[in-house]
């Protein structure tokens, strides 16, 4: 018997602690499990990551309960979540809450309630059995539902909690989880069941008797008599009798009826009709790359695969396929999507294949339909999963395959909190860890990811057509200097006269337009021409840009808003000009030109709801309006049969961001929107616009030539030693003084080695945004070679040993700490 278990805890310290196991929990606890364990004064919510039955530690405290019937982690997902620990430089404890789906809240409160079917007769026997879970019993016969803290107040604390979930697997008892807020959990609904003890008979002749008198009970009764079960929902039941509640309460009250709850299974896609299945039959090229996967599912080993297709060359079929293989061969599957393309429309293309084995993991859901998402995979209702990339967490049965589709998508990367992991990486590792199969698919791969299929670490599989050999569309790009020299003096230039006499042609024809321009608002900031005055952000350091609709000024990093002055703040001058175009400034000039046109915005001004995104697809795919415009949200998600023009408003925006990956987003961003134009019997057409017209970027994107843009952005990074060479890292540290930030990153940076370390560290230096959400901002960056070489493993040896010894010296509050290995934005 295992007395004792180490324990990890979601906080930012990075190691186990030992516990003792109480004699009446040692044969209940498990690896994966949940534990309620005394810490300083508190008693925190842990992980047991280990076990043991020897220890040389005294004096060790006891577990003071068990929170989980079951374990929540698989052998293989601790596994998972250690390597990601040790990868990224995070807690494992803080690993293990994020891989957890937000509804199994470790601060959730939970409710005990009994079960329907349960009597006192069951008691006596327990009692002699298991006379804990006997009191637990009792005490909900006398209430129910108790908390858990009620229960341990009329019980006792040891071991409540583990009596409860061995009730619980018993169908004695339910359990919900109650966040603070929100009810998440489980949800319940009323089923109305006939009262047993009467033959079919006895209960006809009742419903004889009670049609003249009530004639609505009887048709209750009626419905019950004839429904599976003799049950029906509460719901069901008035809407098939057309009776009242009142009927059914009268129903109660004679004993001839009685409630039970059964829980049900919310999902949001659900409401979403499934579309029948194409049945296709693959393209030589699919095949080929079904045929790999399939080899690679037989084998049972793990092998990663990039599918470099171009869009609509028919990816996604041949992940469908790939996953009915897997499904045969008794094996489930992951497909991460990056957020934005995980519309109702892909969700309903995988349900039109398989069904209901889909489920869906999406923040867009509420926390109870991800608790309930997670709940169906972990049981094995579903063997499918789509989401982004917190889905790669997801508990999958007997995994045999993972999809990462438009791998390169920055969004696979978390930034904001720990784990800093990519989703993409965790995929190949999962799989790994799984003897899976991985397959990466994009039109515009990174750059890592190609390369590394170049260096066979990948295998590669190109889909070079189209489906329907539908053309690549003609790609012009127009040098806005002459554009400017041709227009009005002050008057900025939206359209060029190219772009402006396509629109113009589209129209007349009935076909659709997209429009982008990768900034929101109307003028992305305001300067004084007197004195050269530009509004900044109090909070951040940026420009504040300027909303049409409501004449404010609104910080995009901050939400800060604030009226747009008339006058200069600073002079007093009345000549103001609006700077910088964004989609509002677009939409105006679109409306001067064309009235007609019937235009939707997408950006994240008009996308604020739930569905808001699905919805303005939707509506434009269904013709409701000519032209759709908006960030780089259009460039991304659904595919639109009638467009035949794209338009770029400014390819400079993402060009000369101080960051090594401009050129690489660019490309991607201006290959995927040209990507949507064209159909069958219509070669596509898109007008890039730019300031720059000979930039190399530019010019492969025009020739789709991915190739060729690798050939020439791979050099720079090998010369540079930029990813894929090196490994970059960046450890950031904030504070509201900047002084404080300053030297914190001065004090780490004097702990790193520098002689002769196989890696180099640059700075402290200031971010390139200094200054956000009223924090500034200092880093350190350290760039050195790959994790696999080992000089790689130096470099997170030293970083973690660095960030220690910093943490013990330096026990500042006010300063925050970040470490973002392999960053992808760098700001
Ligand atoms: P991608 O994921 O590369 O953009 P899709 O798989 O979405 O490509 O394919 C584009 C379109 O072609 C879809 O409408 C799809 O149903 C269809 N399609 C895919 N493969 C075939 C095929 N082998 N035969 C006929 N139609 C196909
Ligand atoms: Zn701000």
């Amino acid at each position: 018997m295992n007395e004792y278990a180490n324990i990890v805890f979601p906080i930012p310290v990075d190691h186990a602690f030992t516990y003792r196991v109480p004699e009446e929990l040692r044969e209940n606890l498990k690896v994966g499990q949940r534990v309620l364990a005394p810490f300083g004064r508190r008693r925190l919510t842990g992980f047991v990551v280990e076990l043991a039955e020897r220890c040389d530690l005294t004096e060790l405290k006891e577990v003071a309960d068990i929170l989980d019937p079951e374990p929540l982690f698989a052998e293989e997902m601790l596994q998972l979540c250690r390597w990601i620990a040790d990868y990224y430089i995070c807690p494992l404890g803080e690993v293990l809450k994020a891989a957890l789906p937000a509804g199994i809240h470790l601060e959730s409160r939970r409710m005990v309630s009994l079960g329907t079917e349960v009597s006192a007769d069951l008691l006596p026997d327990m009692e002699r059995r298991a006379p804990r879970q006997a009191l637990i019993l009792r005490a909900l016969m006398a209430k129910s539902p108790l908390s858990m803290a009620q229960l341990e107040r009329k019980v006792g604390a040891r071991g409540v909690s583990c009596a409860v979930a061995q009730l619980q697997e018993q169908g004695l008892v339910q359990v919900e989880e109650l966040l603070p807020k929100a009810a998440v959990g489980v949800r319940t609904e009323r089923w109305i069941v006939l009262q047993d003890g009467r033959s079919p008979e006895e209960w006809h002749t009742l419903v004889g008797e009670l049609t003249t008198r009530a004639p609505r009970q009887a048709e209750c009764l009626r419905v019950l008599l004839a429904s599976e079960g003799y049950k029906t929902s509460l719901a069901d039941l008035l809407r098939a009798a057309r009776a009242s509640g009142q009927s059914v309460a009268a129903l109660l009250k004679a004993g001839l009826v009685r409630v039970v709850h059964r829980e049900v299974s919310r999902d949001y896609y659900d409401r979403v009709p499934i579309p029948e299945a194409k049945a296709v039959v693959l393209t030589q090229e699919q095949q080929q790359a079904l045929d790999v996967i399939s080899q690679g599912l037989s084998a049972g080993t793990f092998s990663a695969l990039l599918v470099h297709g171009v869009t609509g060359s028919g990816k996604t079929q041949v992940y469908i396929e790939a996953i009915r293989r897997a499904l045969s061969m008794g094996k489930g599957a992951i497909v991460l999507v990056p957020e934005i393309a995980l519309t109702p429309q892909i969700v309903a293309r995988f349900r039109a294949h398989f069904q209901n084995q889909v489920t869906v993991s999406h923040s867009r859901l509420s926390p109870g339909e991800r608790f309930d998402a997670w709940r169906r995979i972990r049981k094995g209702v579903h063997r499918i999963v789509i989401g982004p990339r917190s889905a790669i967490f997801v508990p999958v049965q007997n995994l045999g395959l993972v999809v990462v589709d438009e791998e390169q998508e920055a969004t696979f990367k978390q930034m904001d909190m720990d784990p800093r992991y990519h989703g993409r990486d965790v995929a190949v590792m999962r799989a790994k860890l799984n003897n899976a199969v991985v397959v990466l698919g994009s039109a515009t791969p990174s750059l890592e990811t190609f390369y590394n299929a170049q260096t066979q670490k990948y295998q590669l599989v190109r889909l070079t057509h189209r489906i329907d050999h539908v053309p690549m569309p003609e790609v012009t790009i127009v040098d806005m200097t002459a554009e400017r020299r041709a227009g009005r003096p002050r008057q900025p230039v939206v359209f060029s006269r190219l772009l402006e006499q396509k629109i113009e042609e589209k129209l007349s024809l009935g076909e659709q337009v997209i429009l982008l321009q990768n900034r929101r608002g109307y003028a992305t900031f305001i300067k004084c021409r007197d004195c050269g005055h530009v509004e900044q952000c109090r909070n951040c350091n940026v420009t504040l840009t300027f909303h049409m609709h409501d004449h404010t000024l609104r910080c995009h990093y901050c939400s800060f808003t604030k009226r747009a002055p008339t006058v200069c703040p600073n002079c007093g001058g009345t000549d103001i000009l609006f700077k910088g175009t964004g989609t509002q400034r677009v939409e105006e000039a679109l409306a001067q030109l064309f009235p007609q046109a019937r235009v939707v915005r997408m950006d994240m001004d008009t996308t604020k709801g739930r569905r808001a995104h699905d919805r303005i697809l939707e509506s434009f795919e269904r013709g409701e309006f000519d032209v759709l415009l908006g960030t780089q949200m259009v460039a991304k998600g659904l595919d639109f049969q009638r467009v035949t023009l794209v338009g770029v408003i400014s390819a400079d925006t993402g060009l000369f961001f101080p960051d090594f990956r401009a050129a690489e987003q660019t490309f991607q961003l201006l290959t995927q929107v040209a990507g949507r134009a064209g159909r069958v019997d219509k070669r596509g057409e898109v007008v890039i616009q730019s300031y720059s017209p000979h930039h190399y970027c530019l010019r492969f994107a025009q020739h789709h030539d991915f190739q060729g843009f690798y050939l020439q952005e791979i050099e720079d990074r090998r010369i540079l030693g930029y990813p894929p060479f090196g490994r970059l890292a960046v450890v950031c540290f904030e504070s509201v003084k900047e002084e404080k930030a300053a030297r914190a990153a001065r004090s780490f940076f004097d702990l790193l080695p520098k002689e002769g370390a196989p890696f180099r560290c640059f700075g402290p230096l200031p971010a390139p945004l200094v200054r956000l959400q009223r924090h500034y901002r200092w880093q350190v960056v350290l760039k050195g070679a790959k994790n696999r070489d080992p000089a790689g493993r130096a470099m997170n040896g030293a970083l973690r040993q660095a960030l220690q010894r910093y943490q013990k010296q330096h026990k500042d509050q006010s300063v925050s700490l970040a470490v973002d290995i392999d960053p992808v934005w760098m700001l």
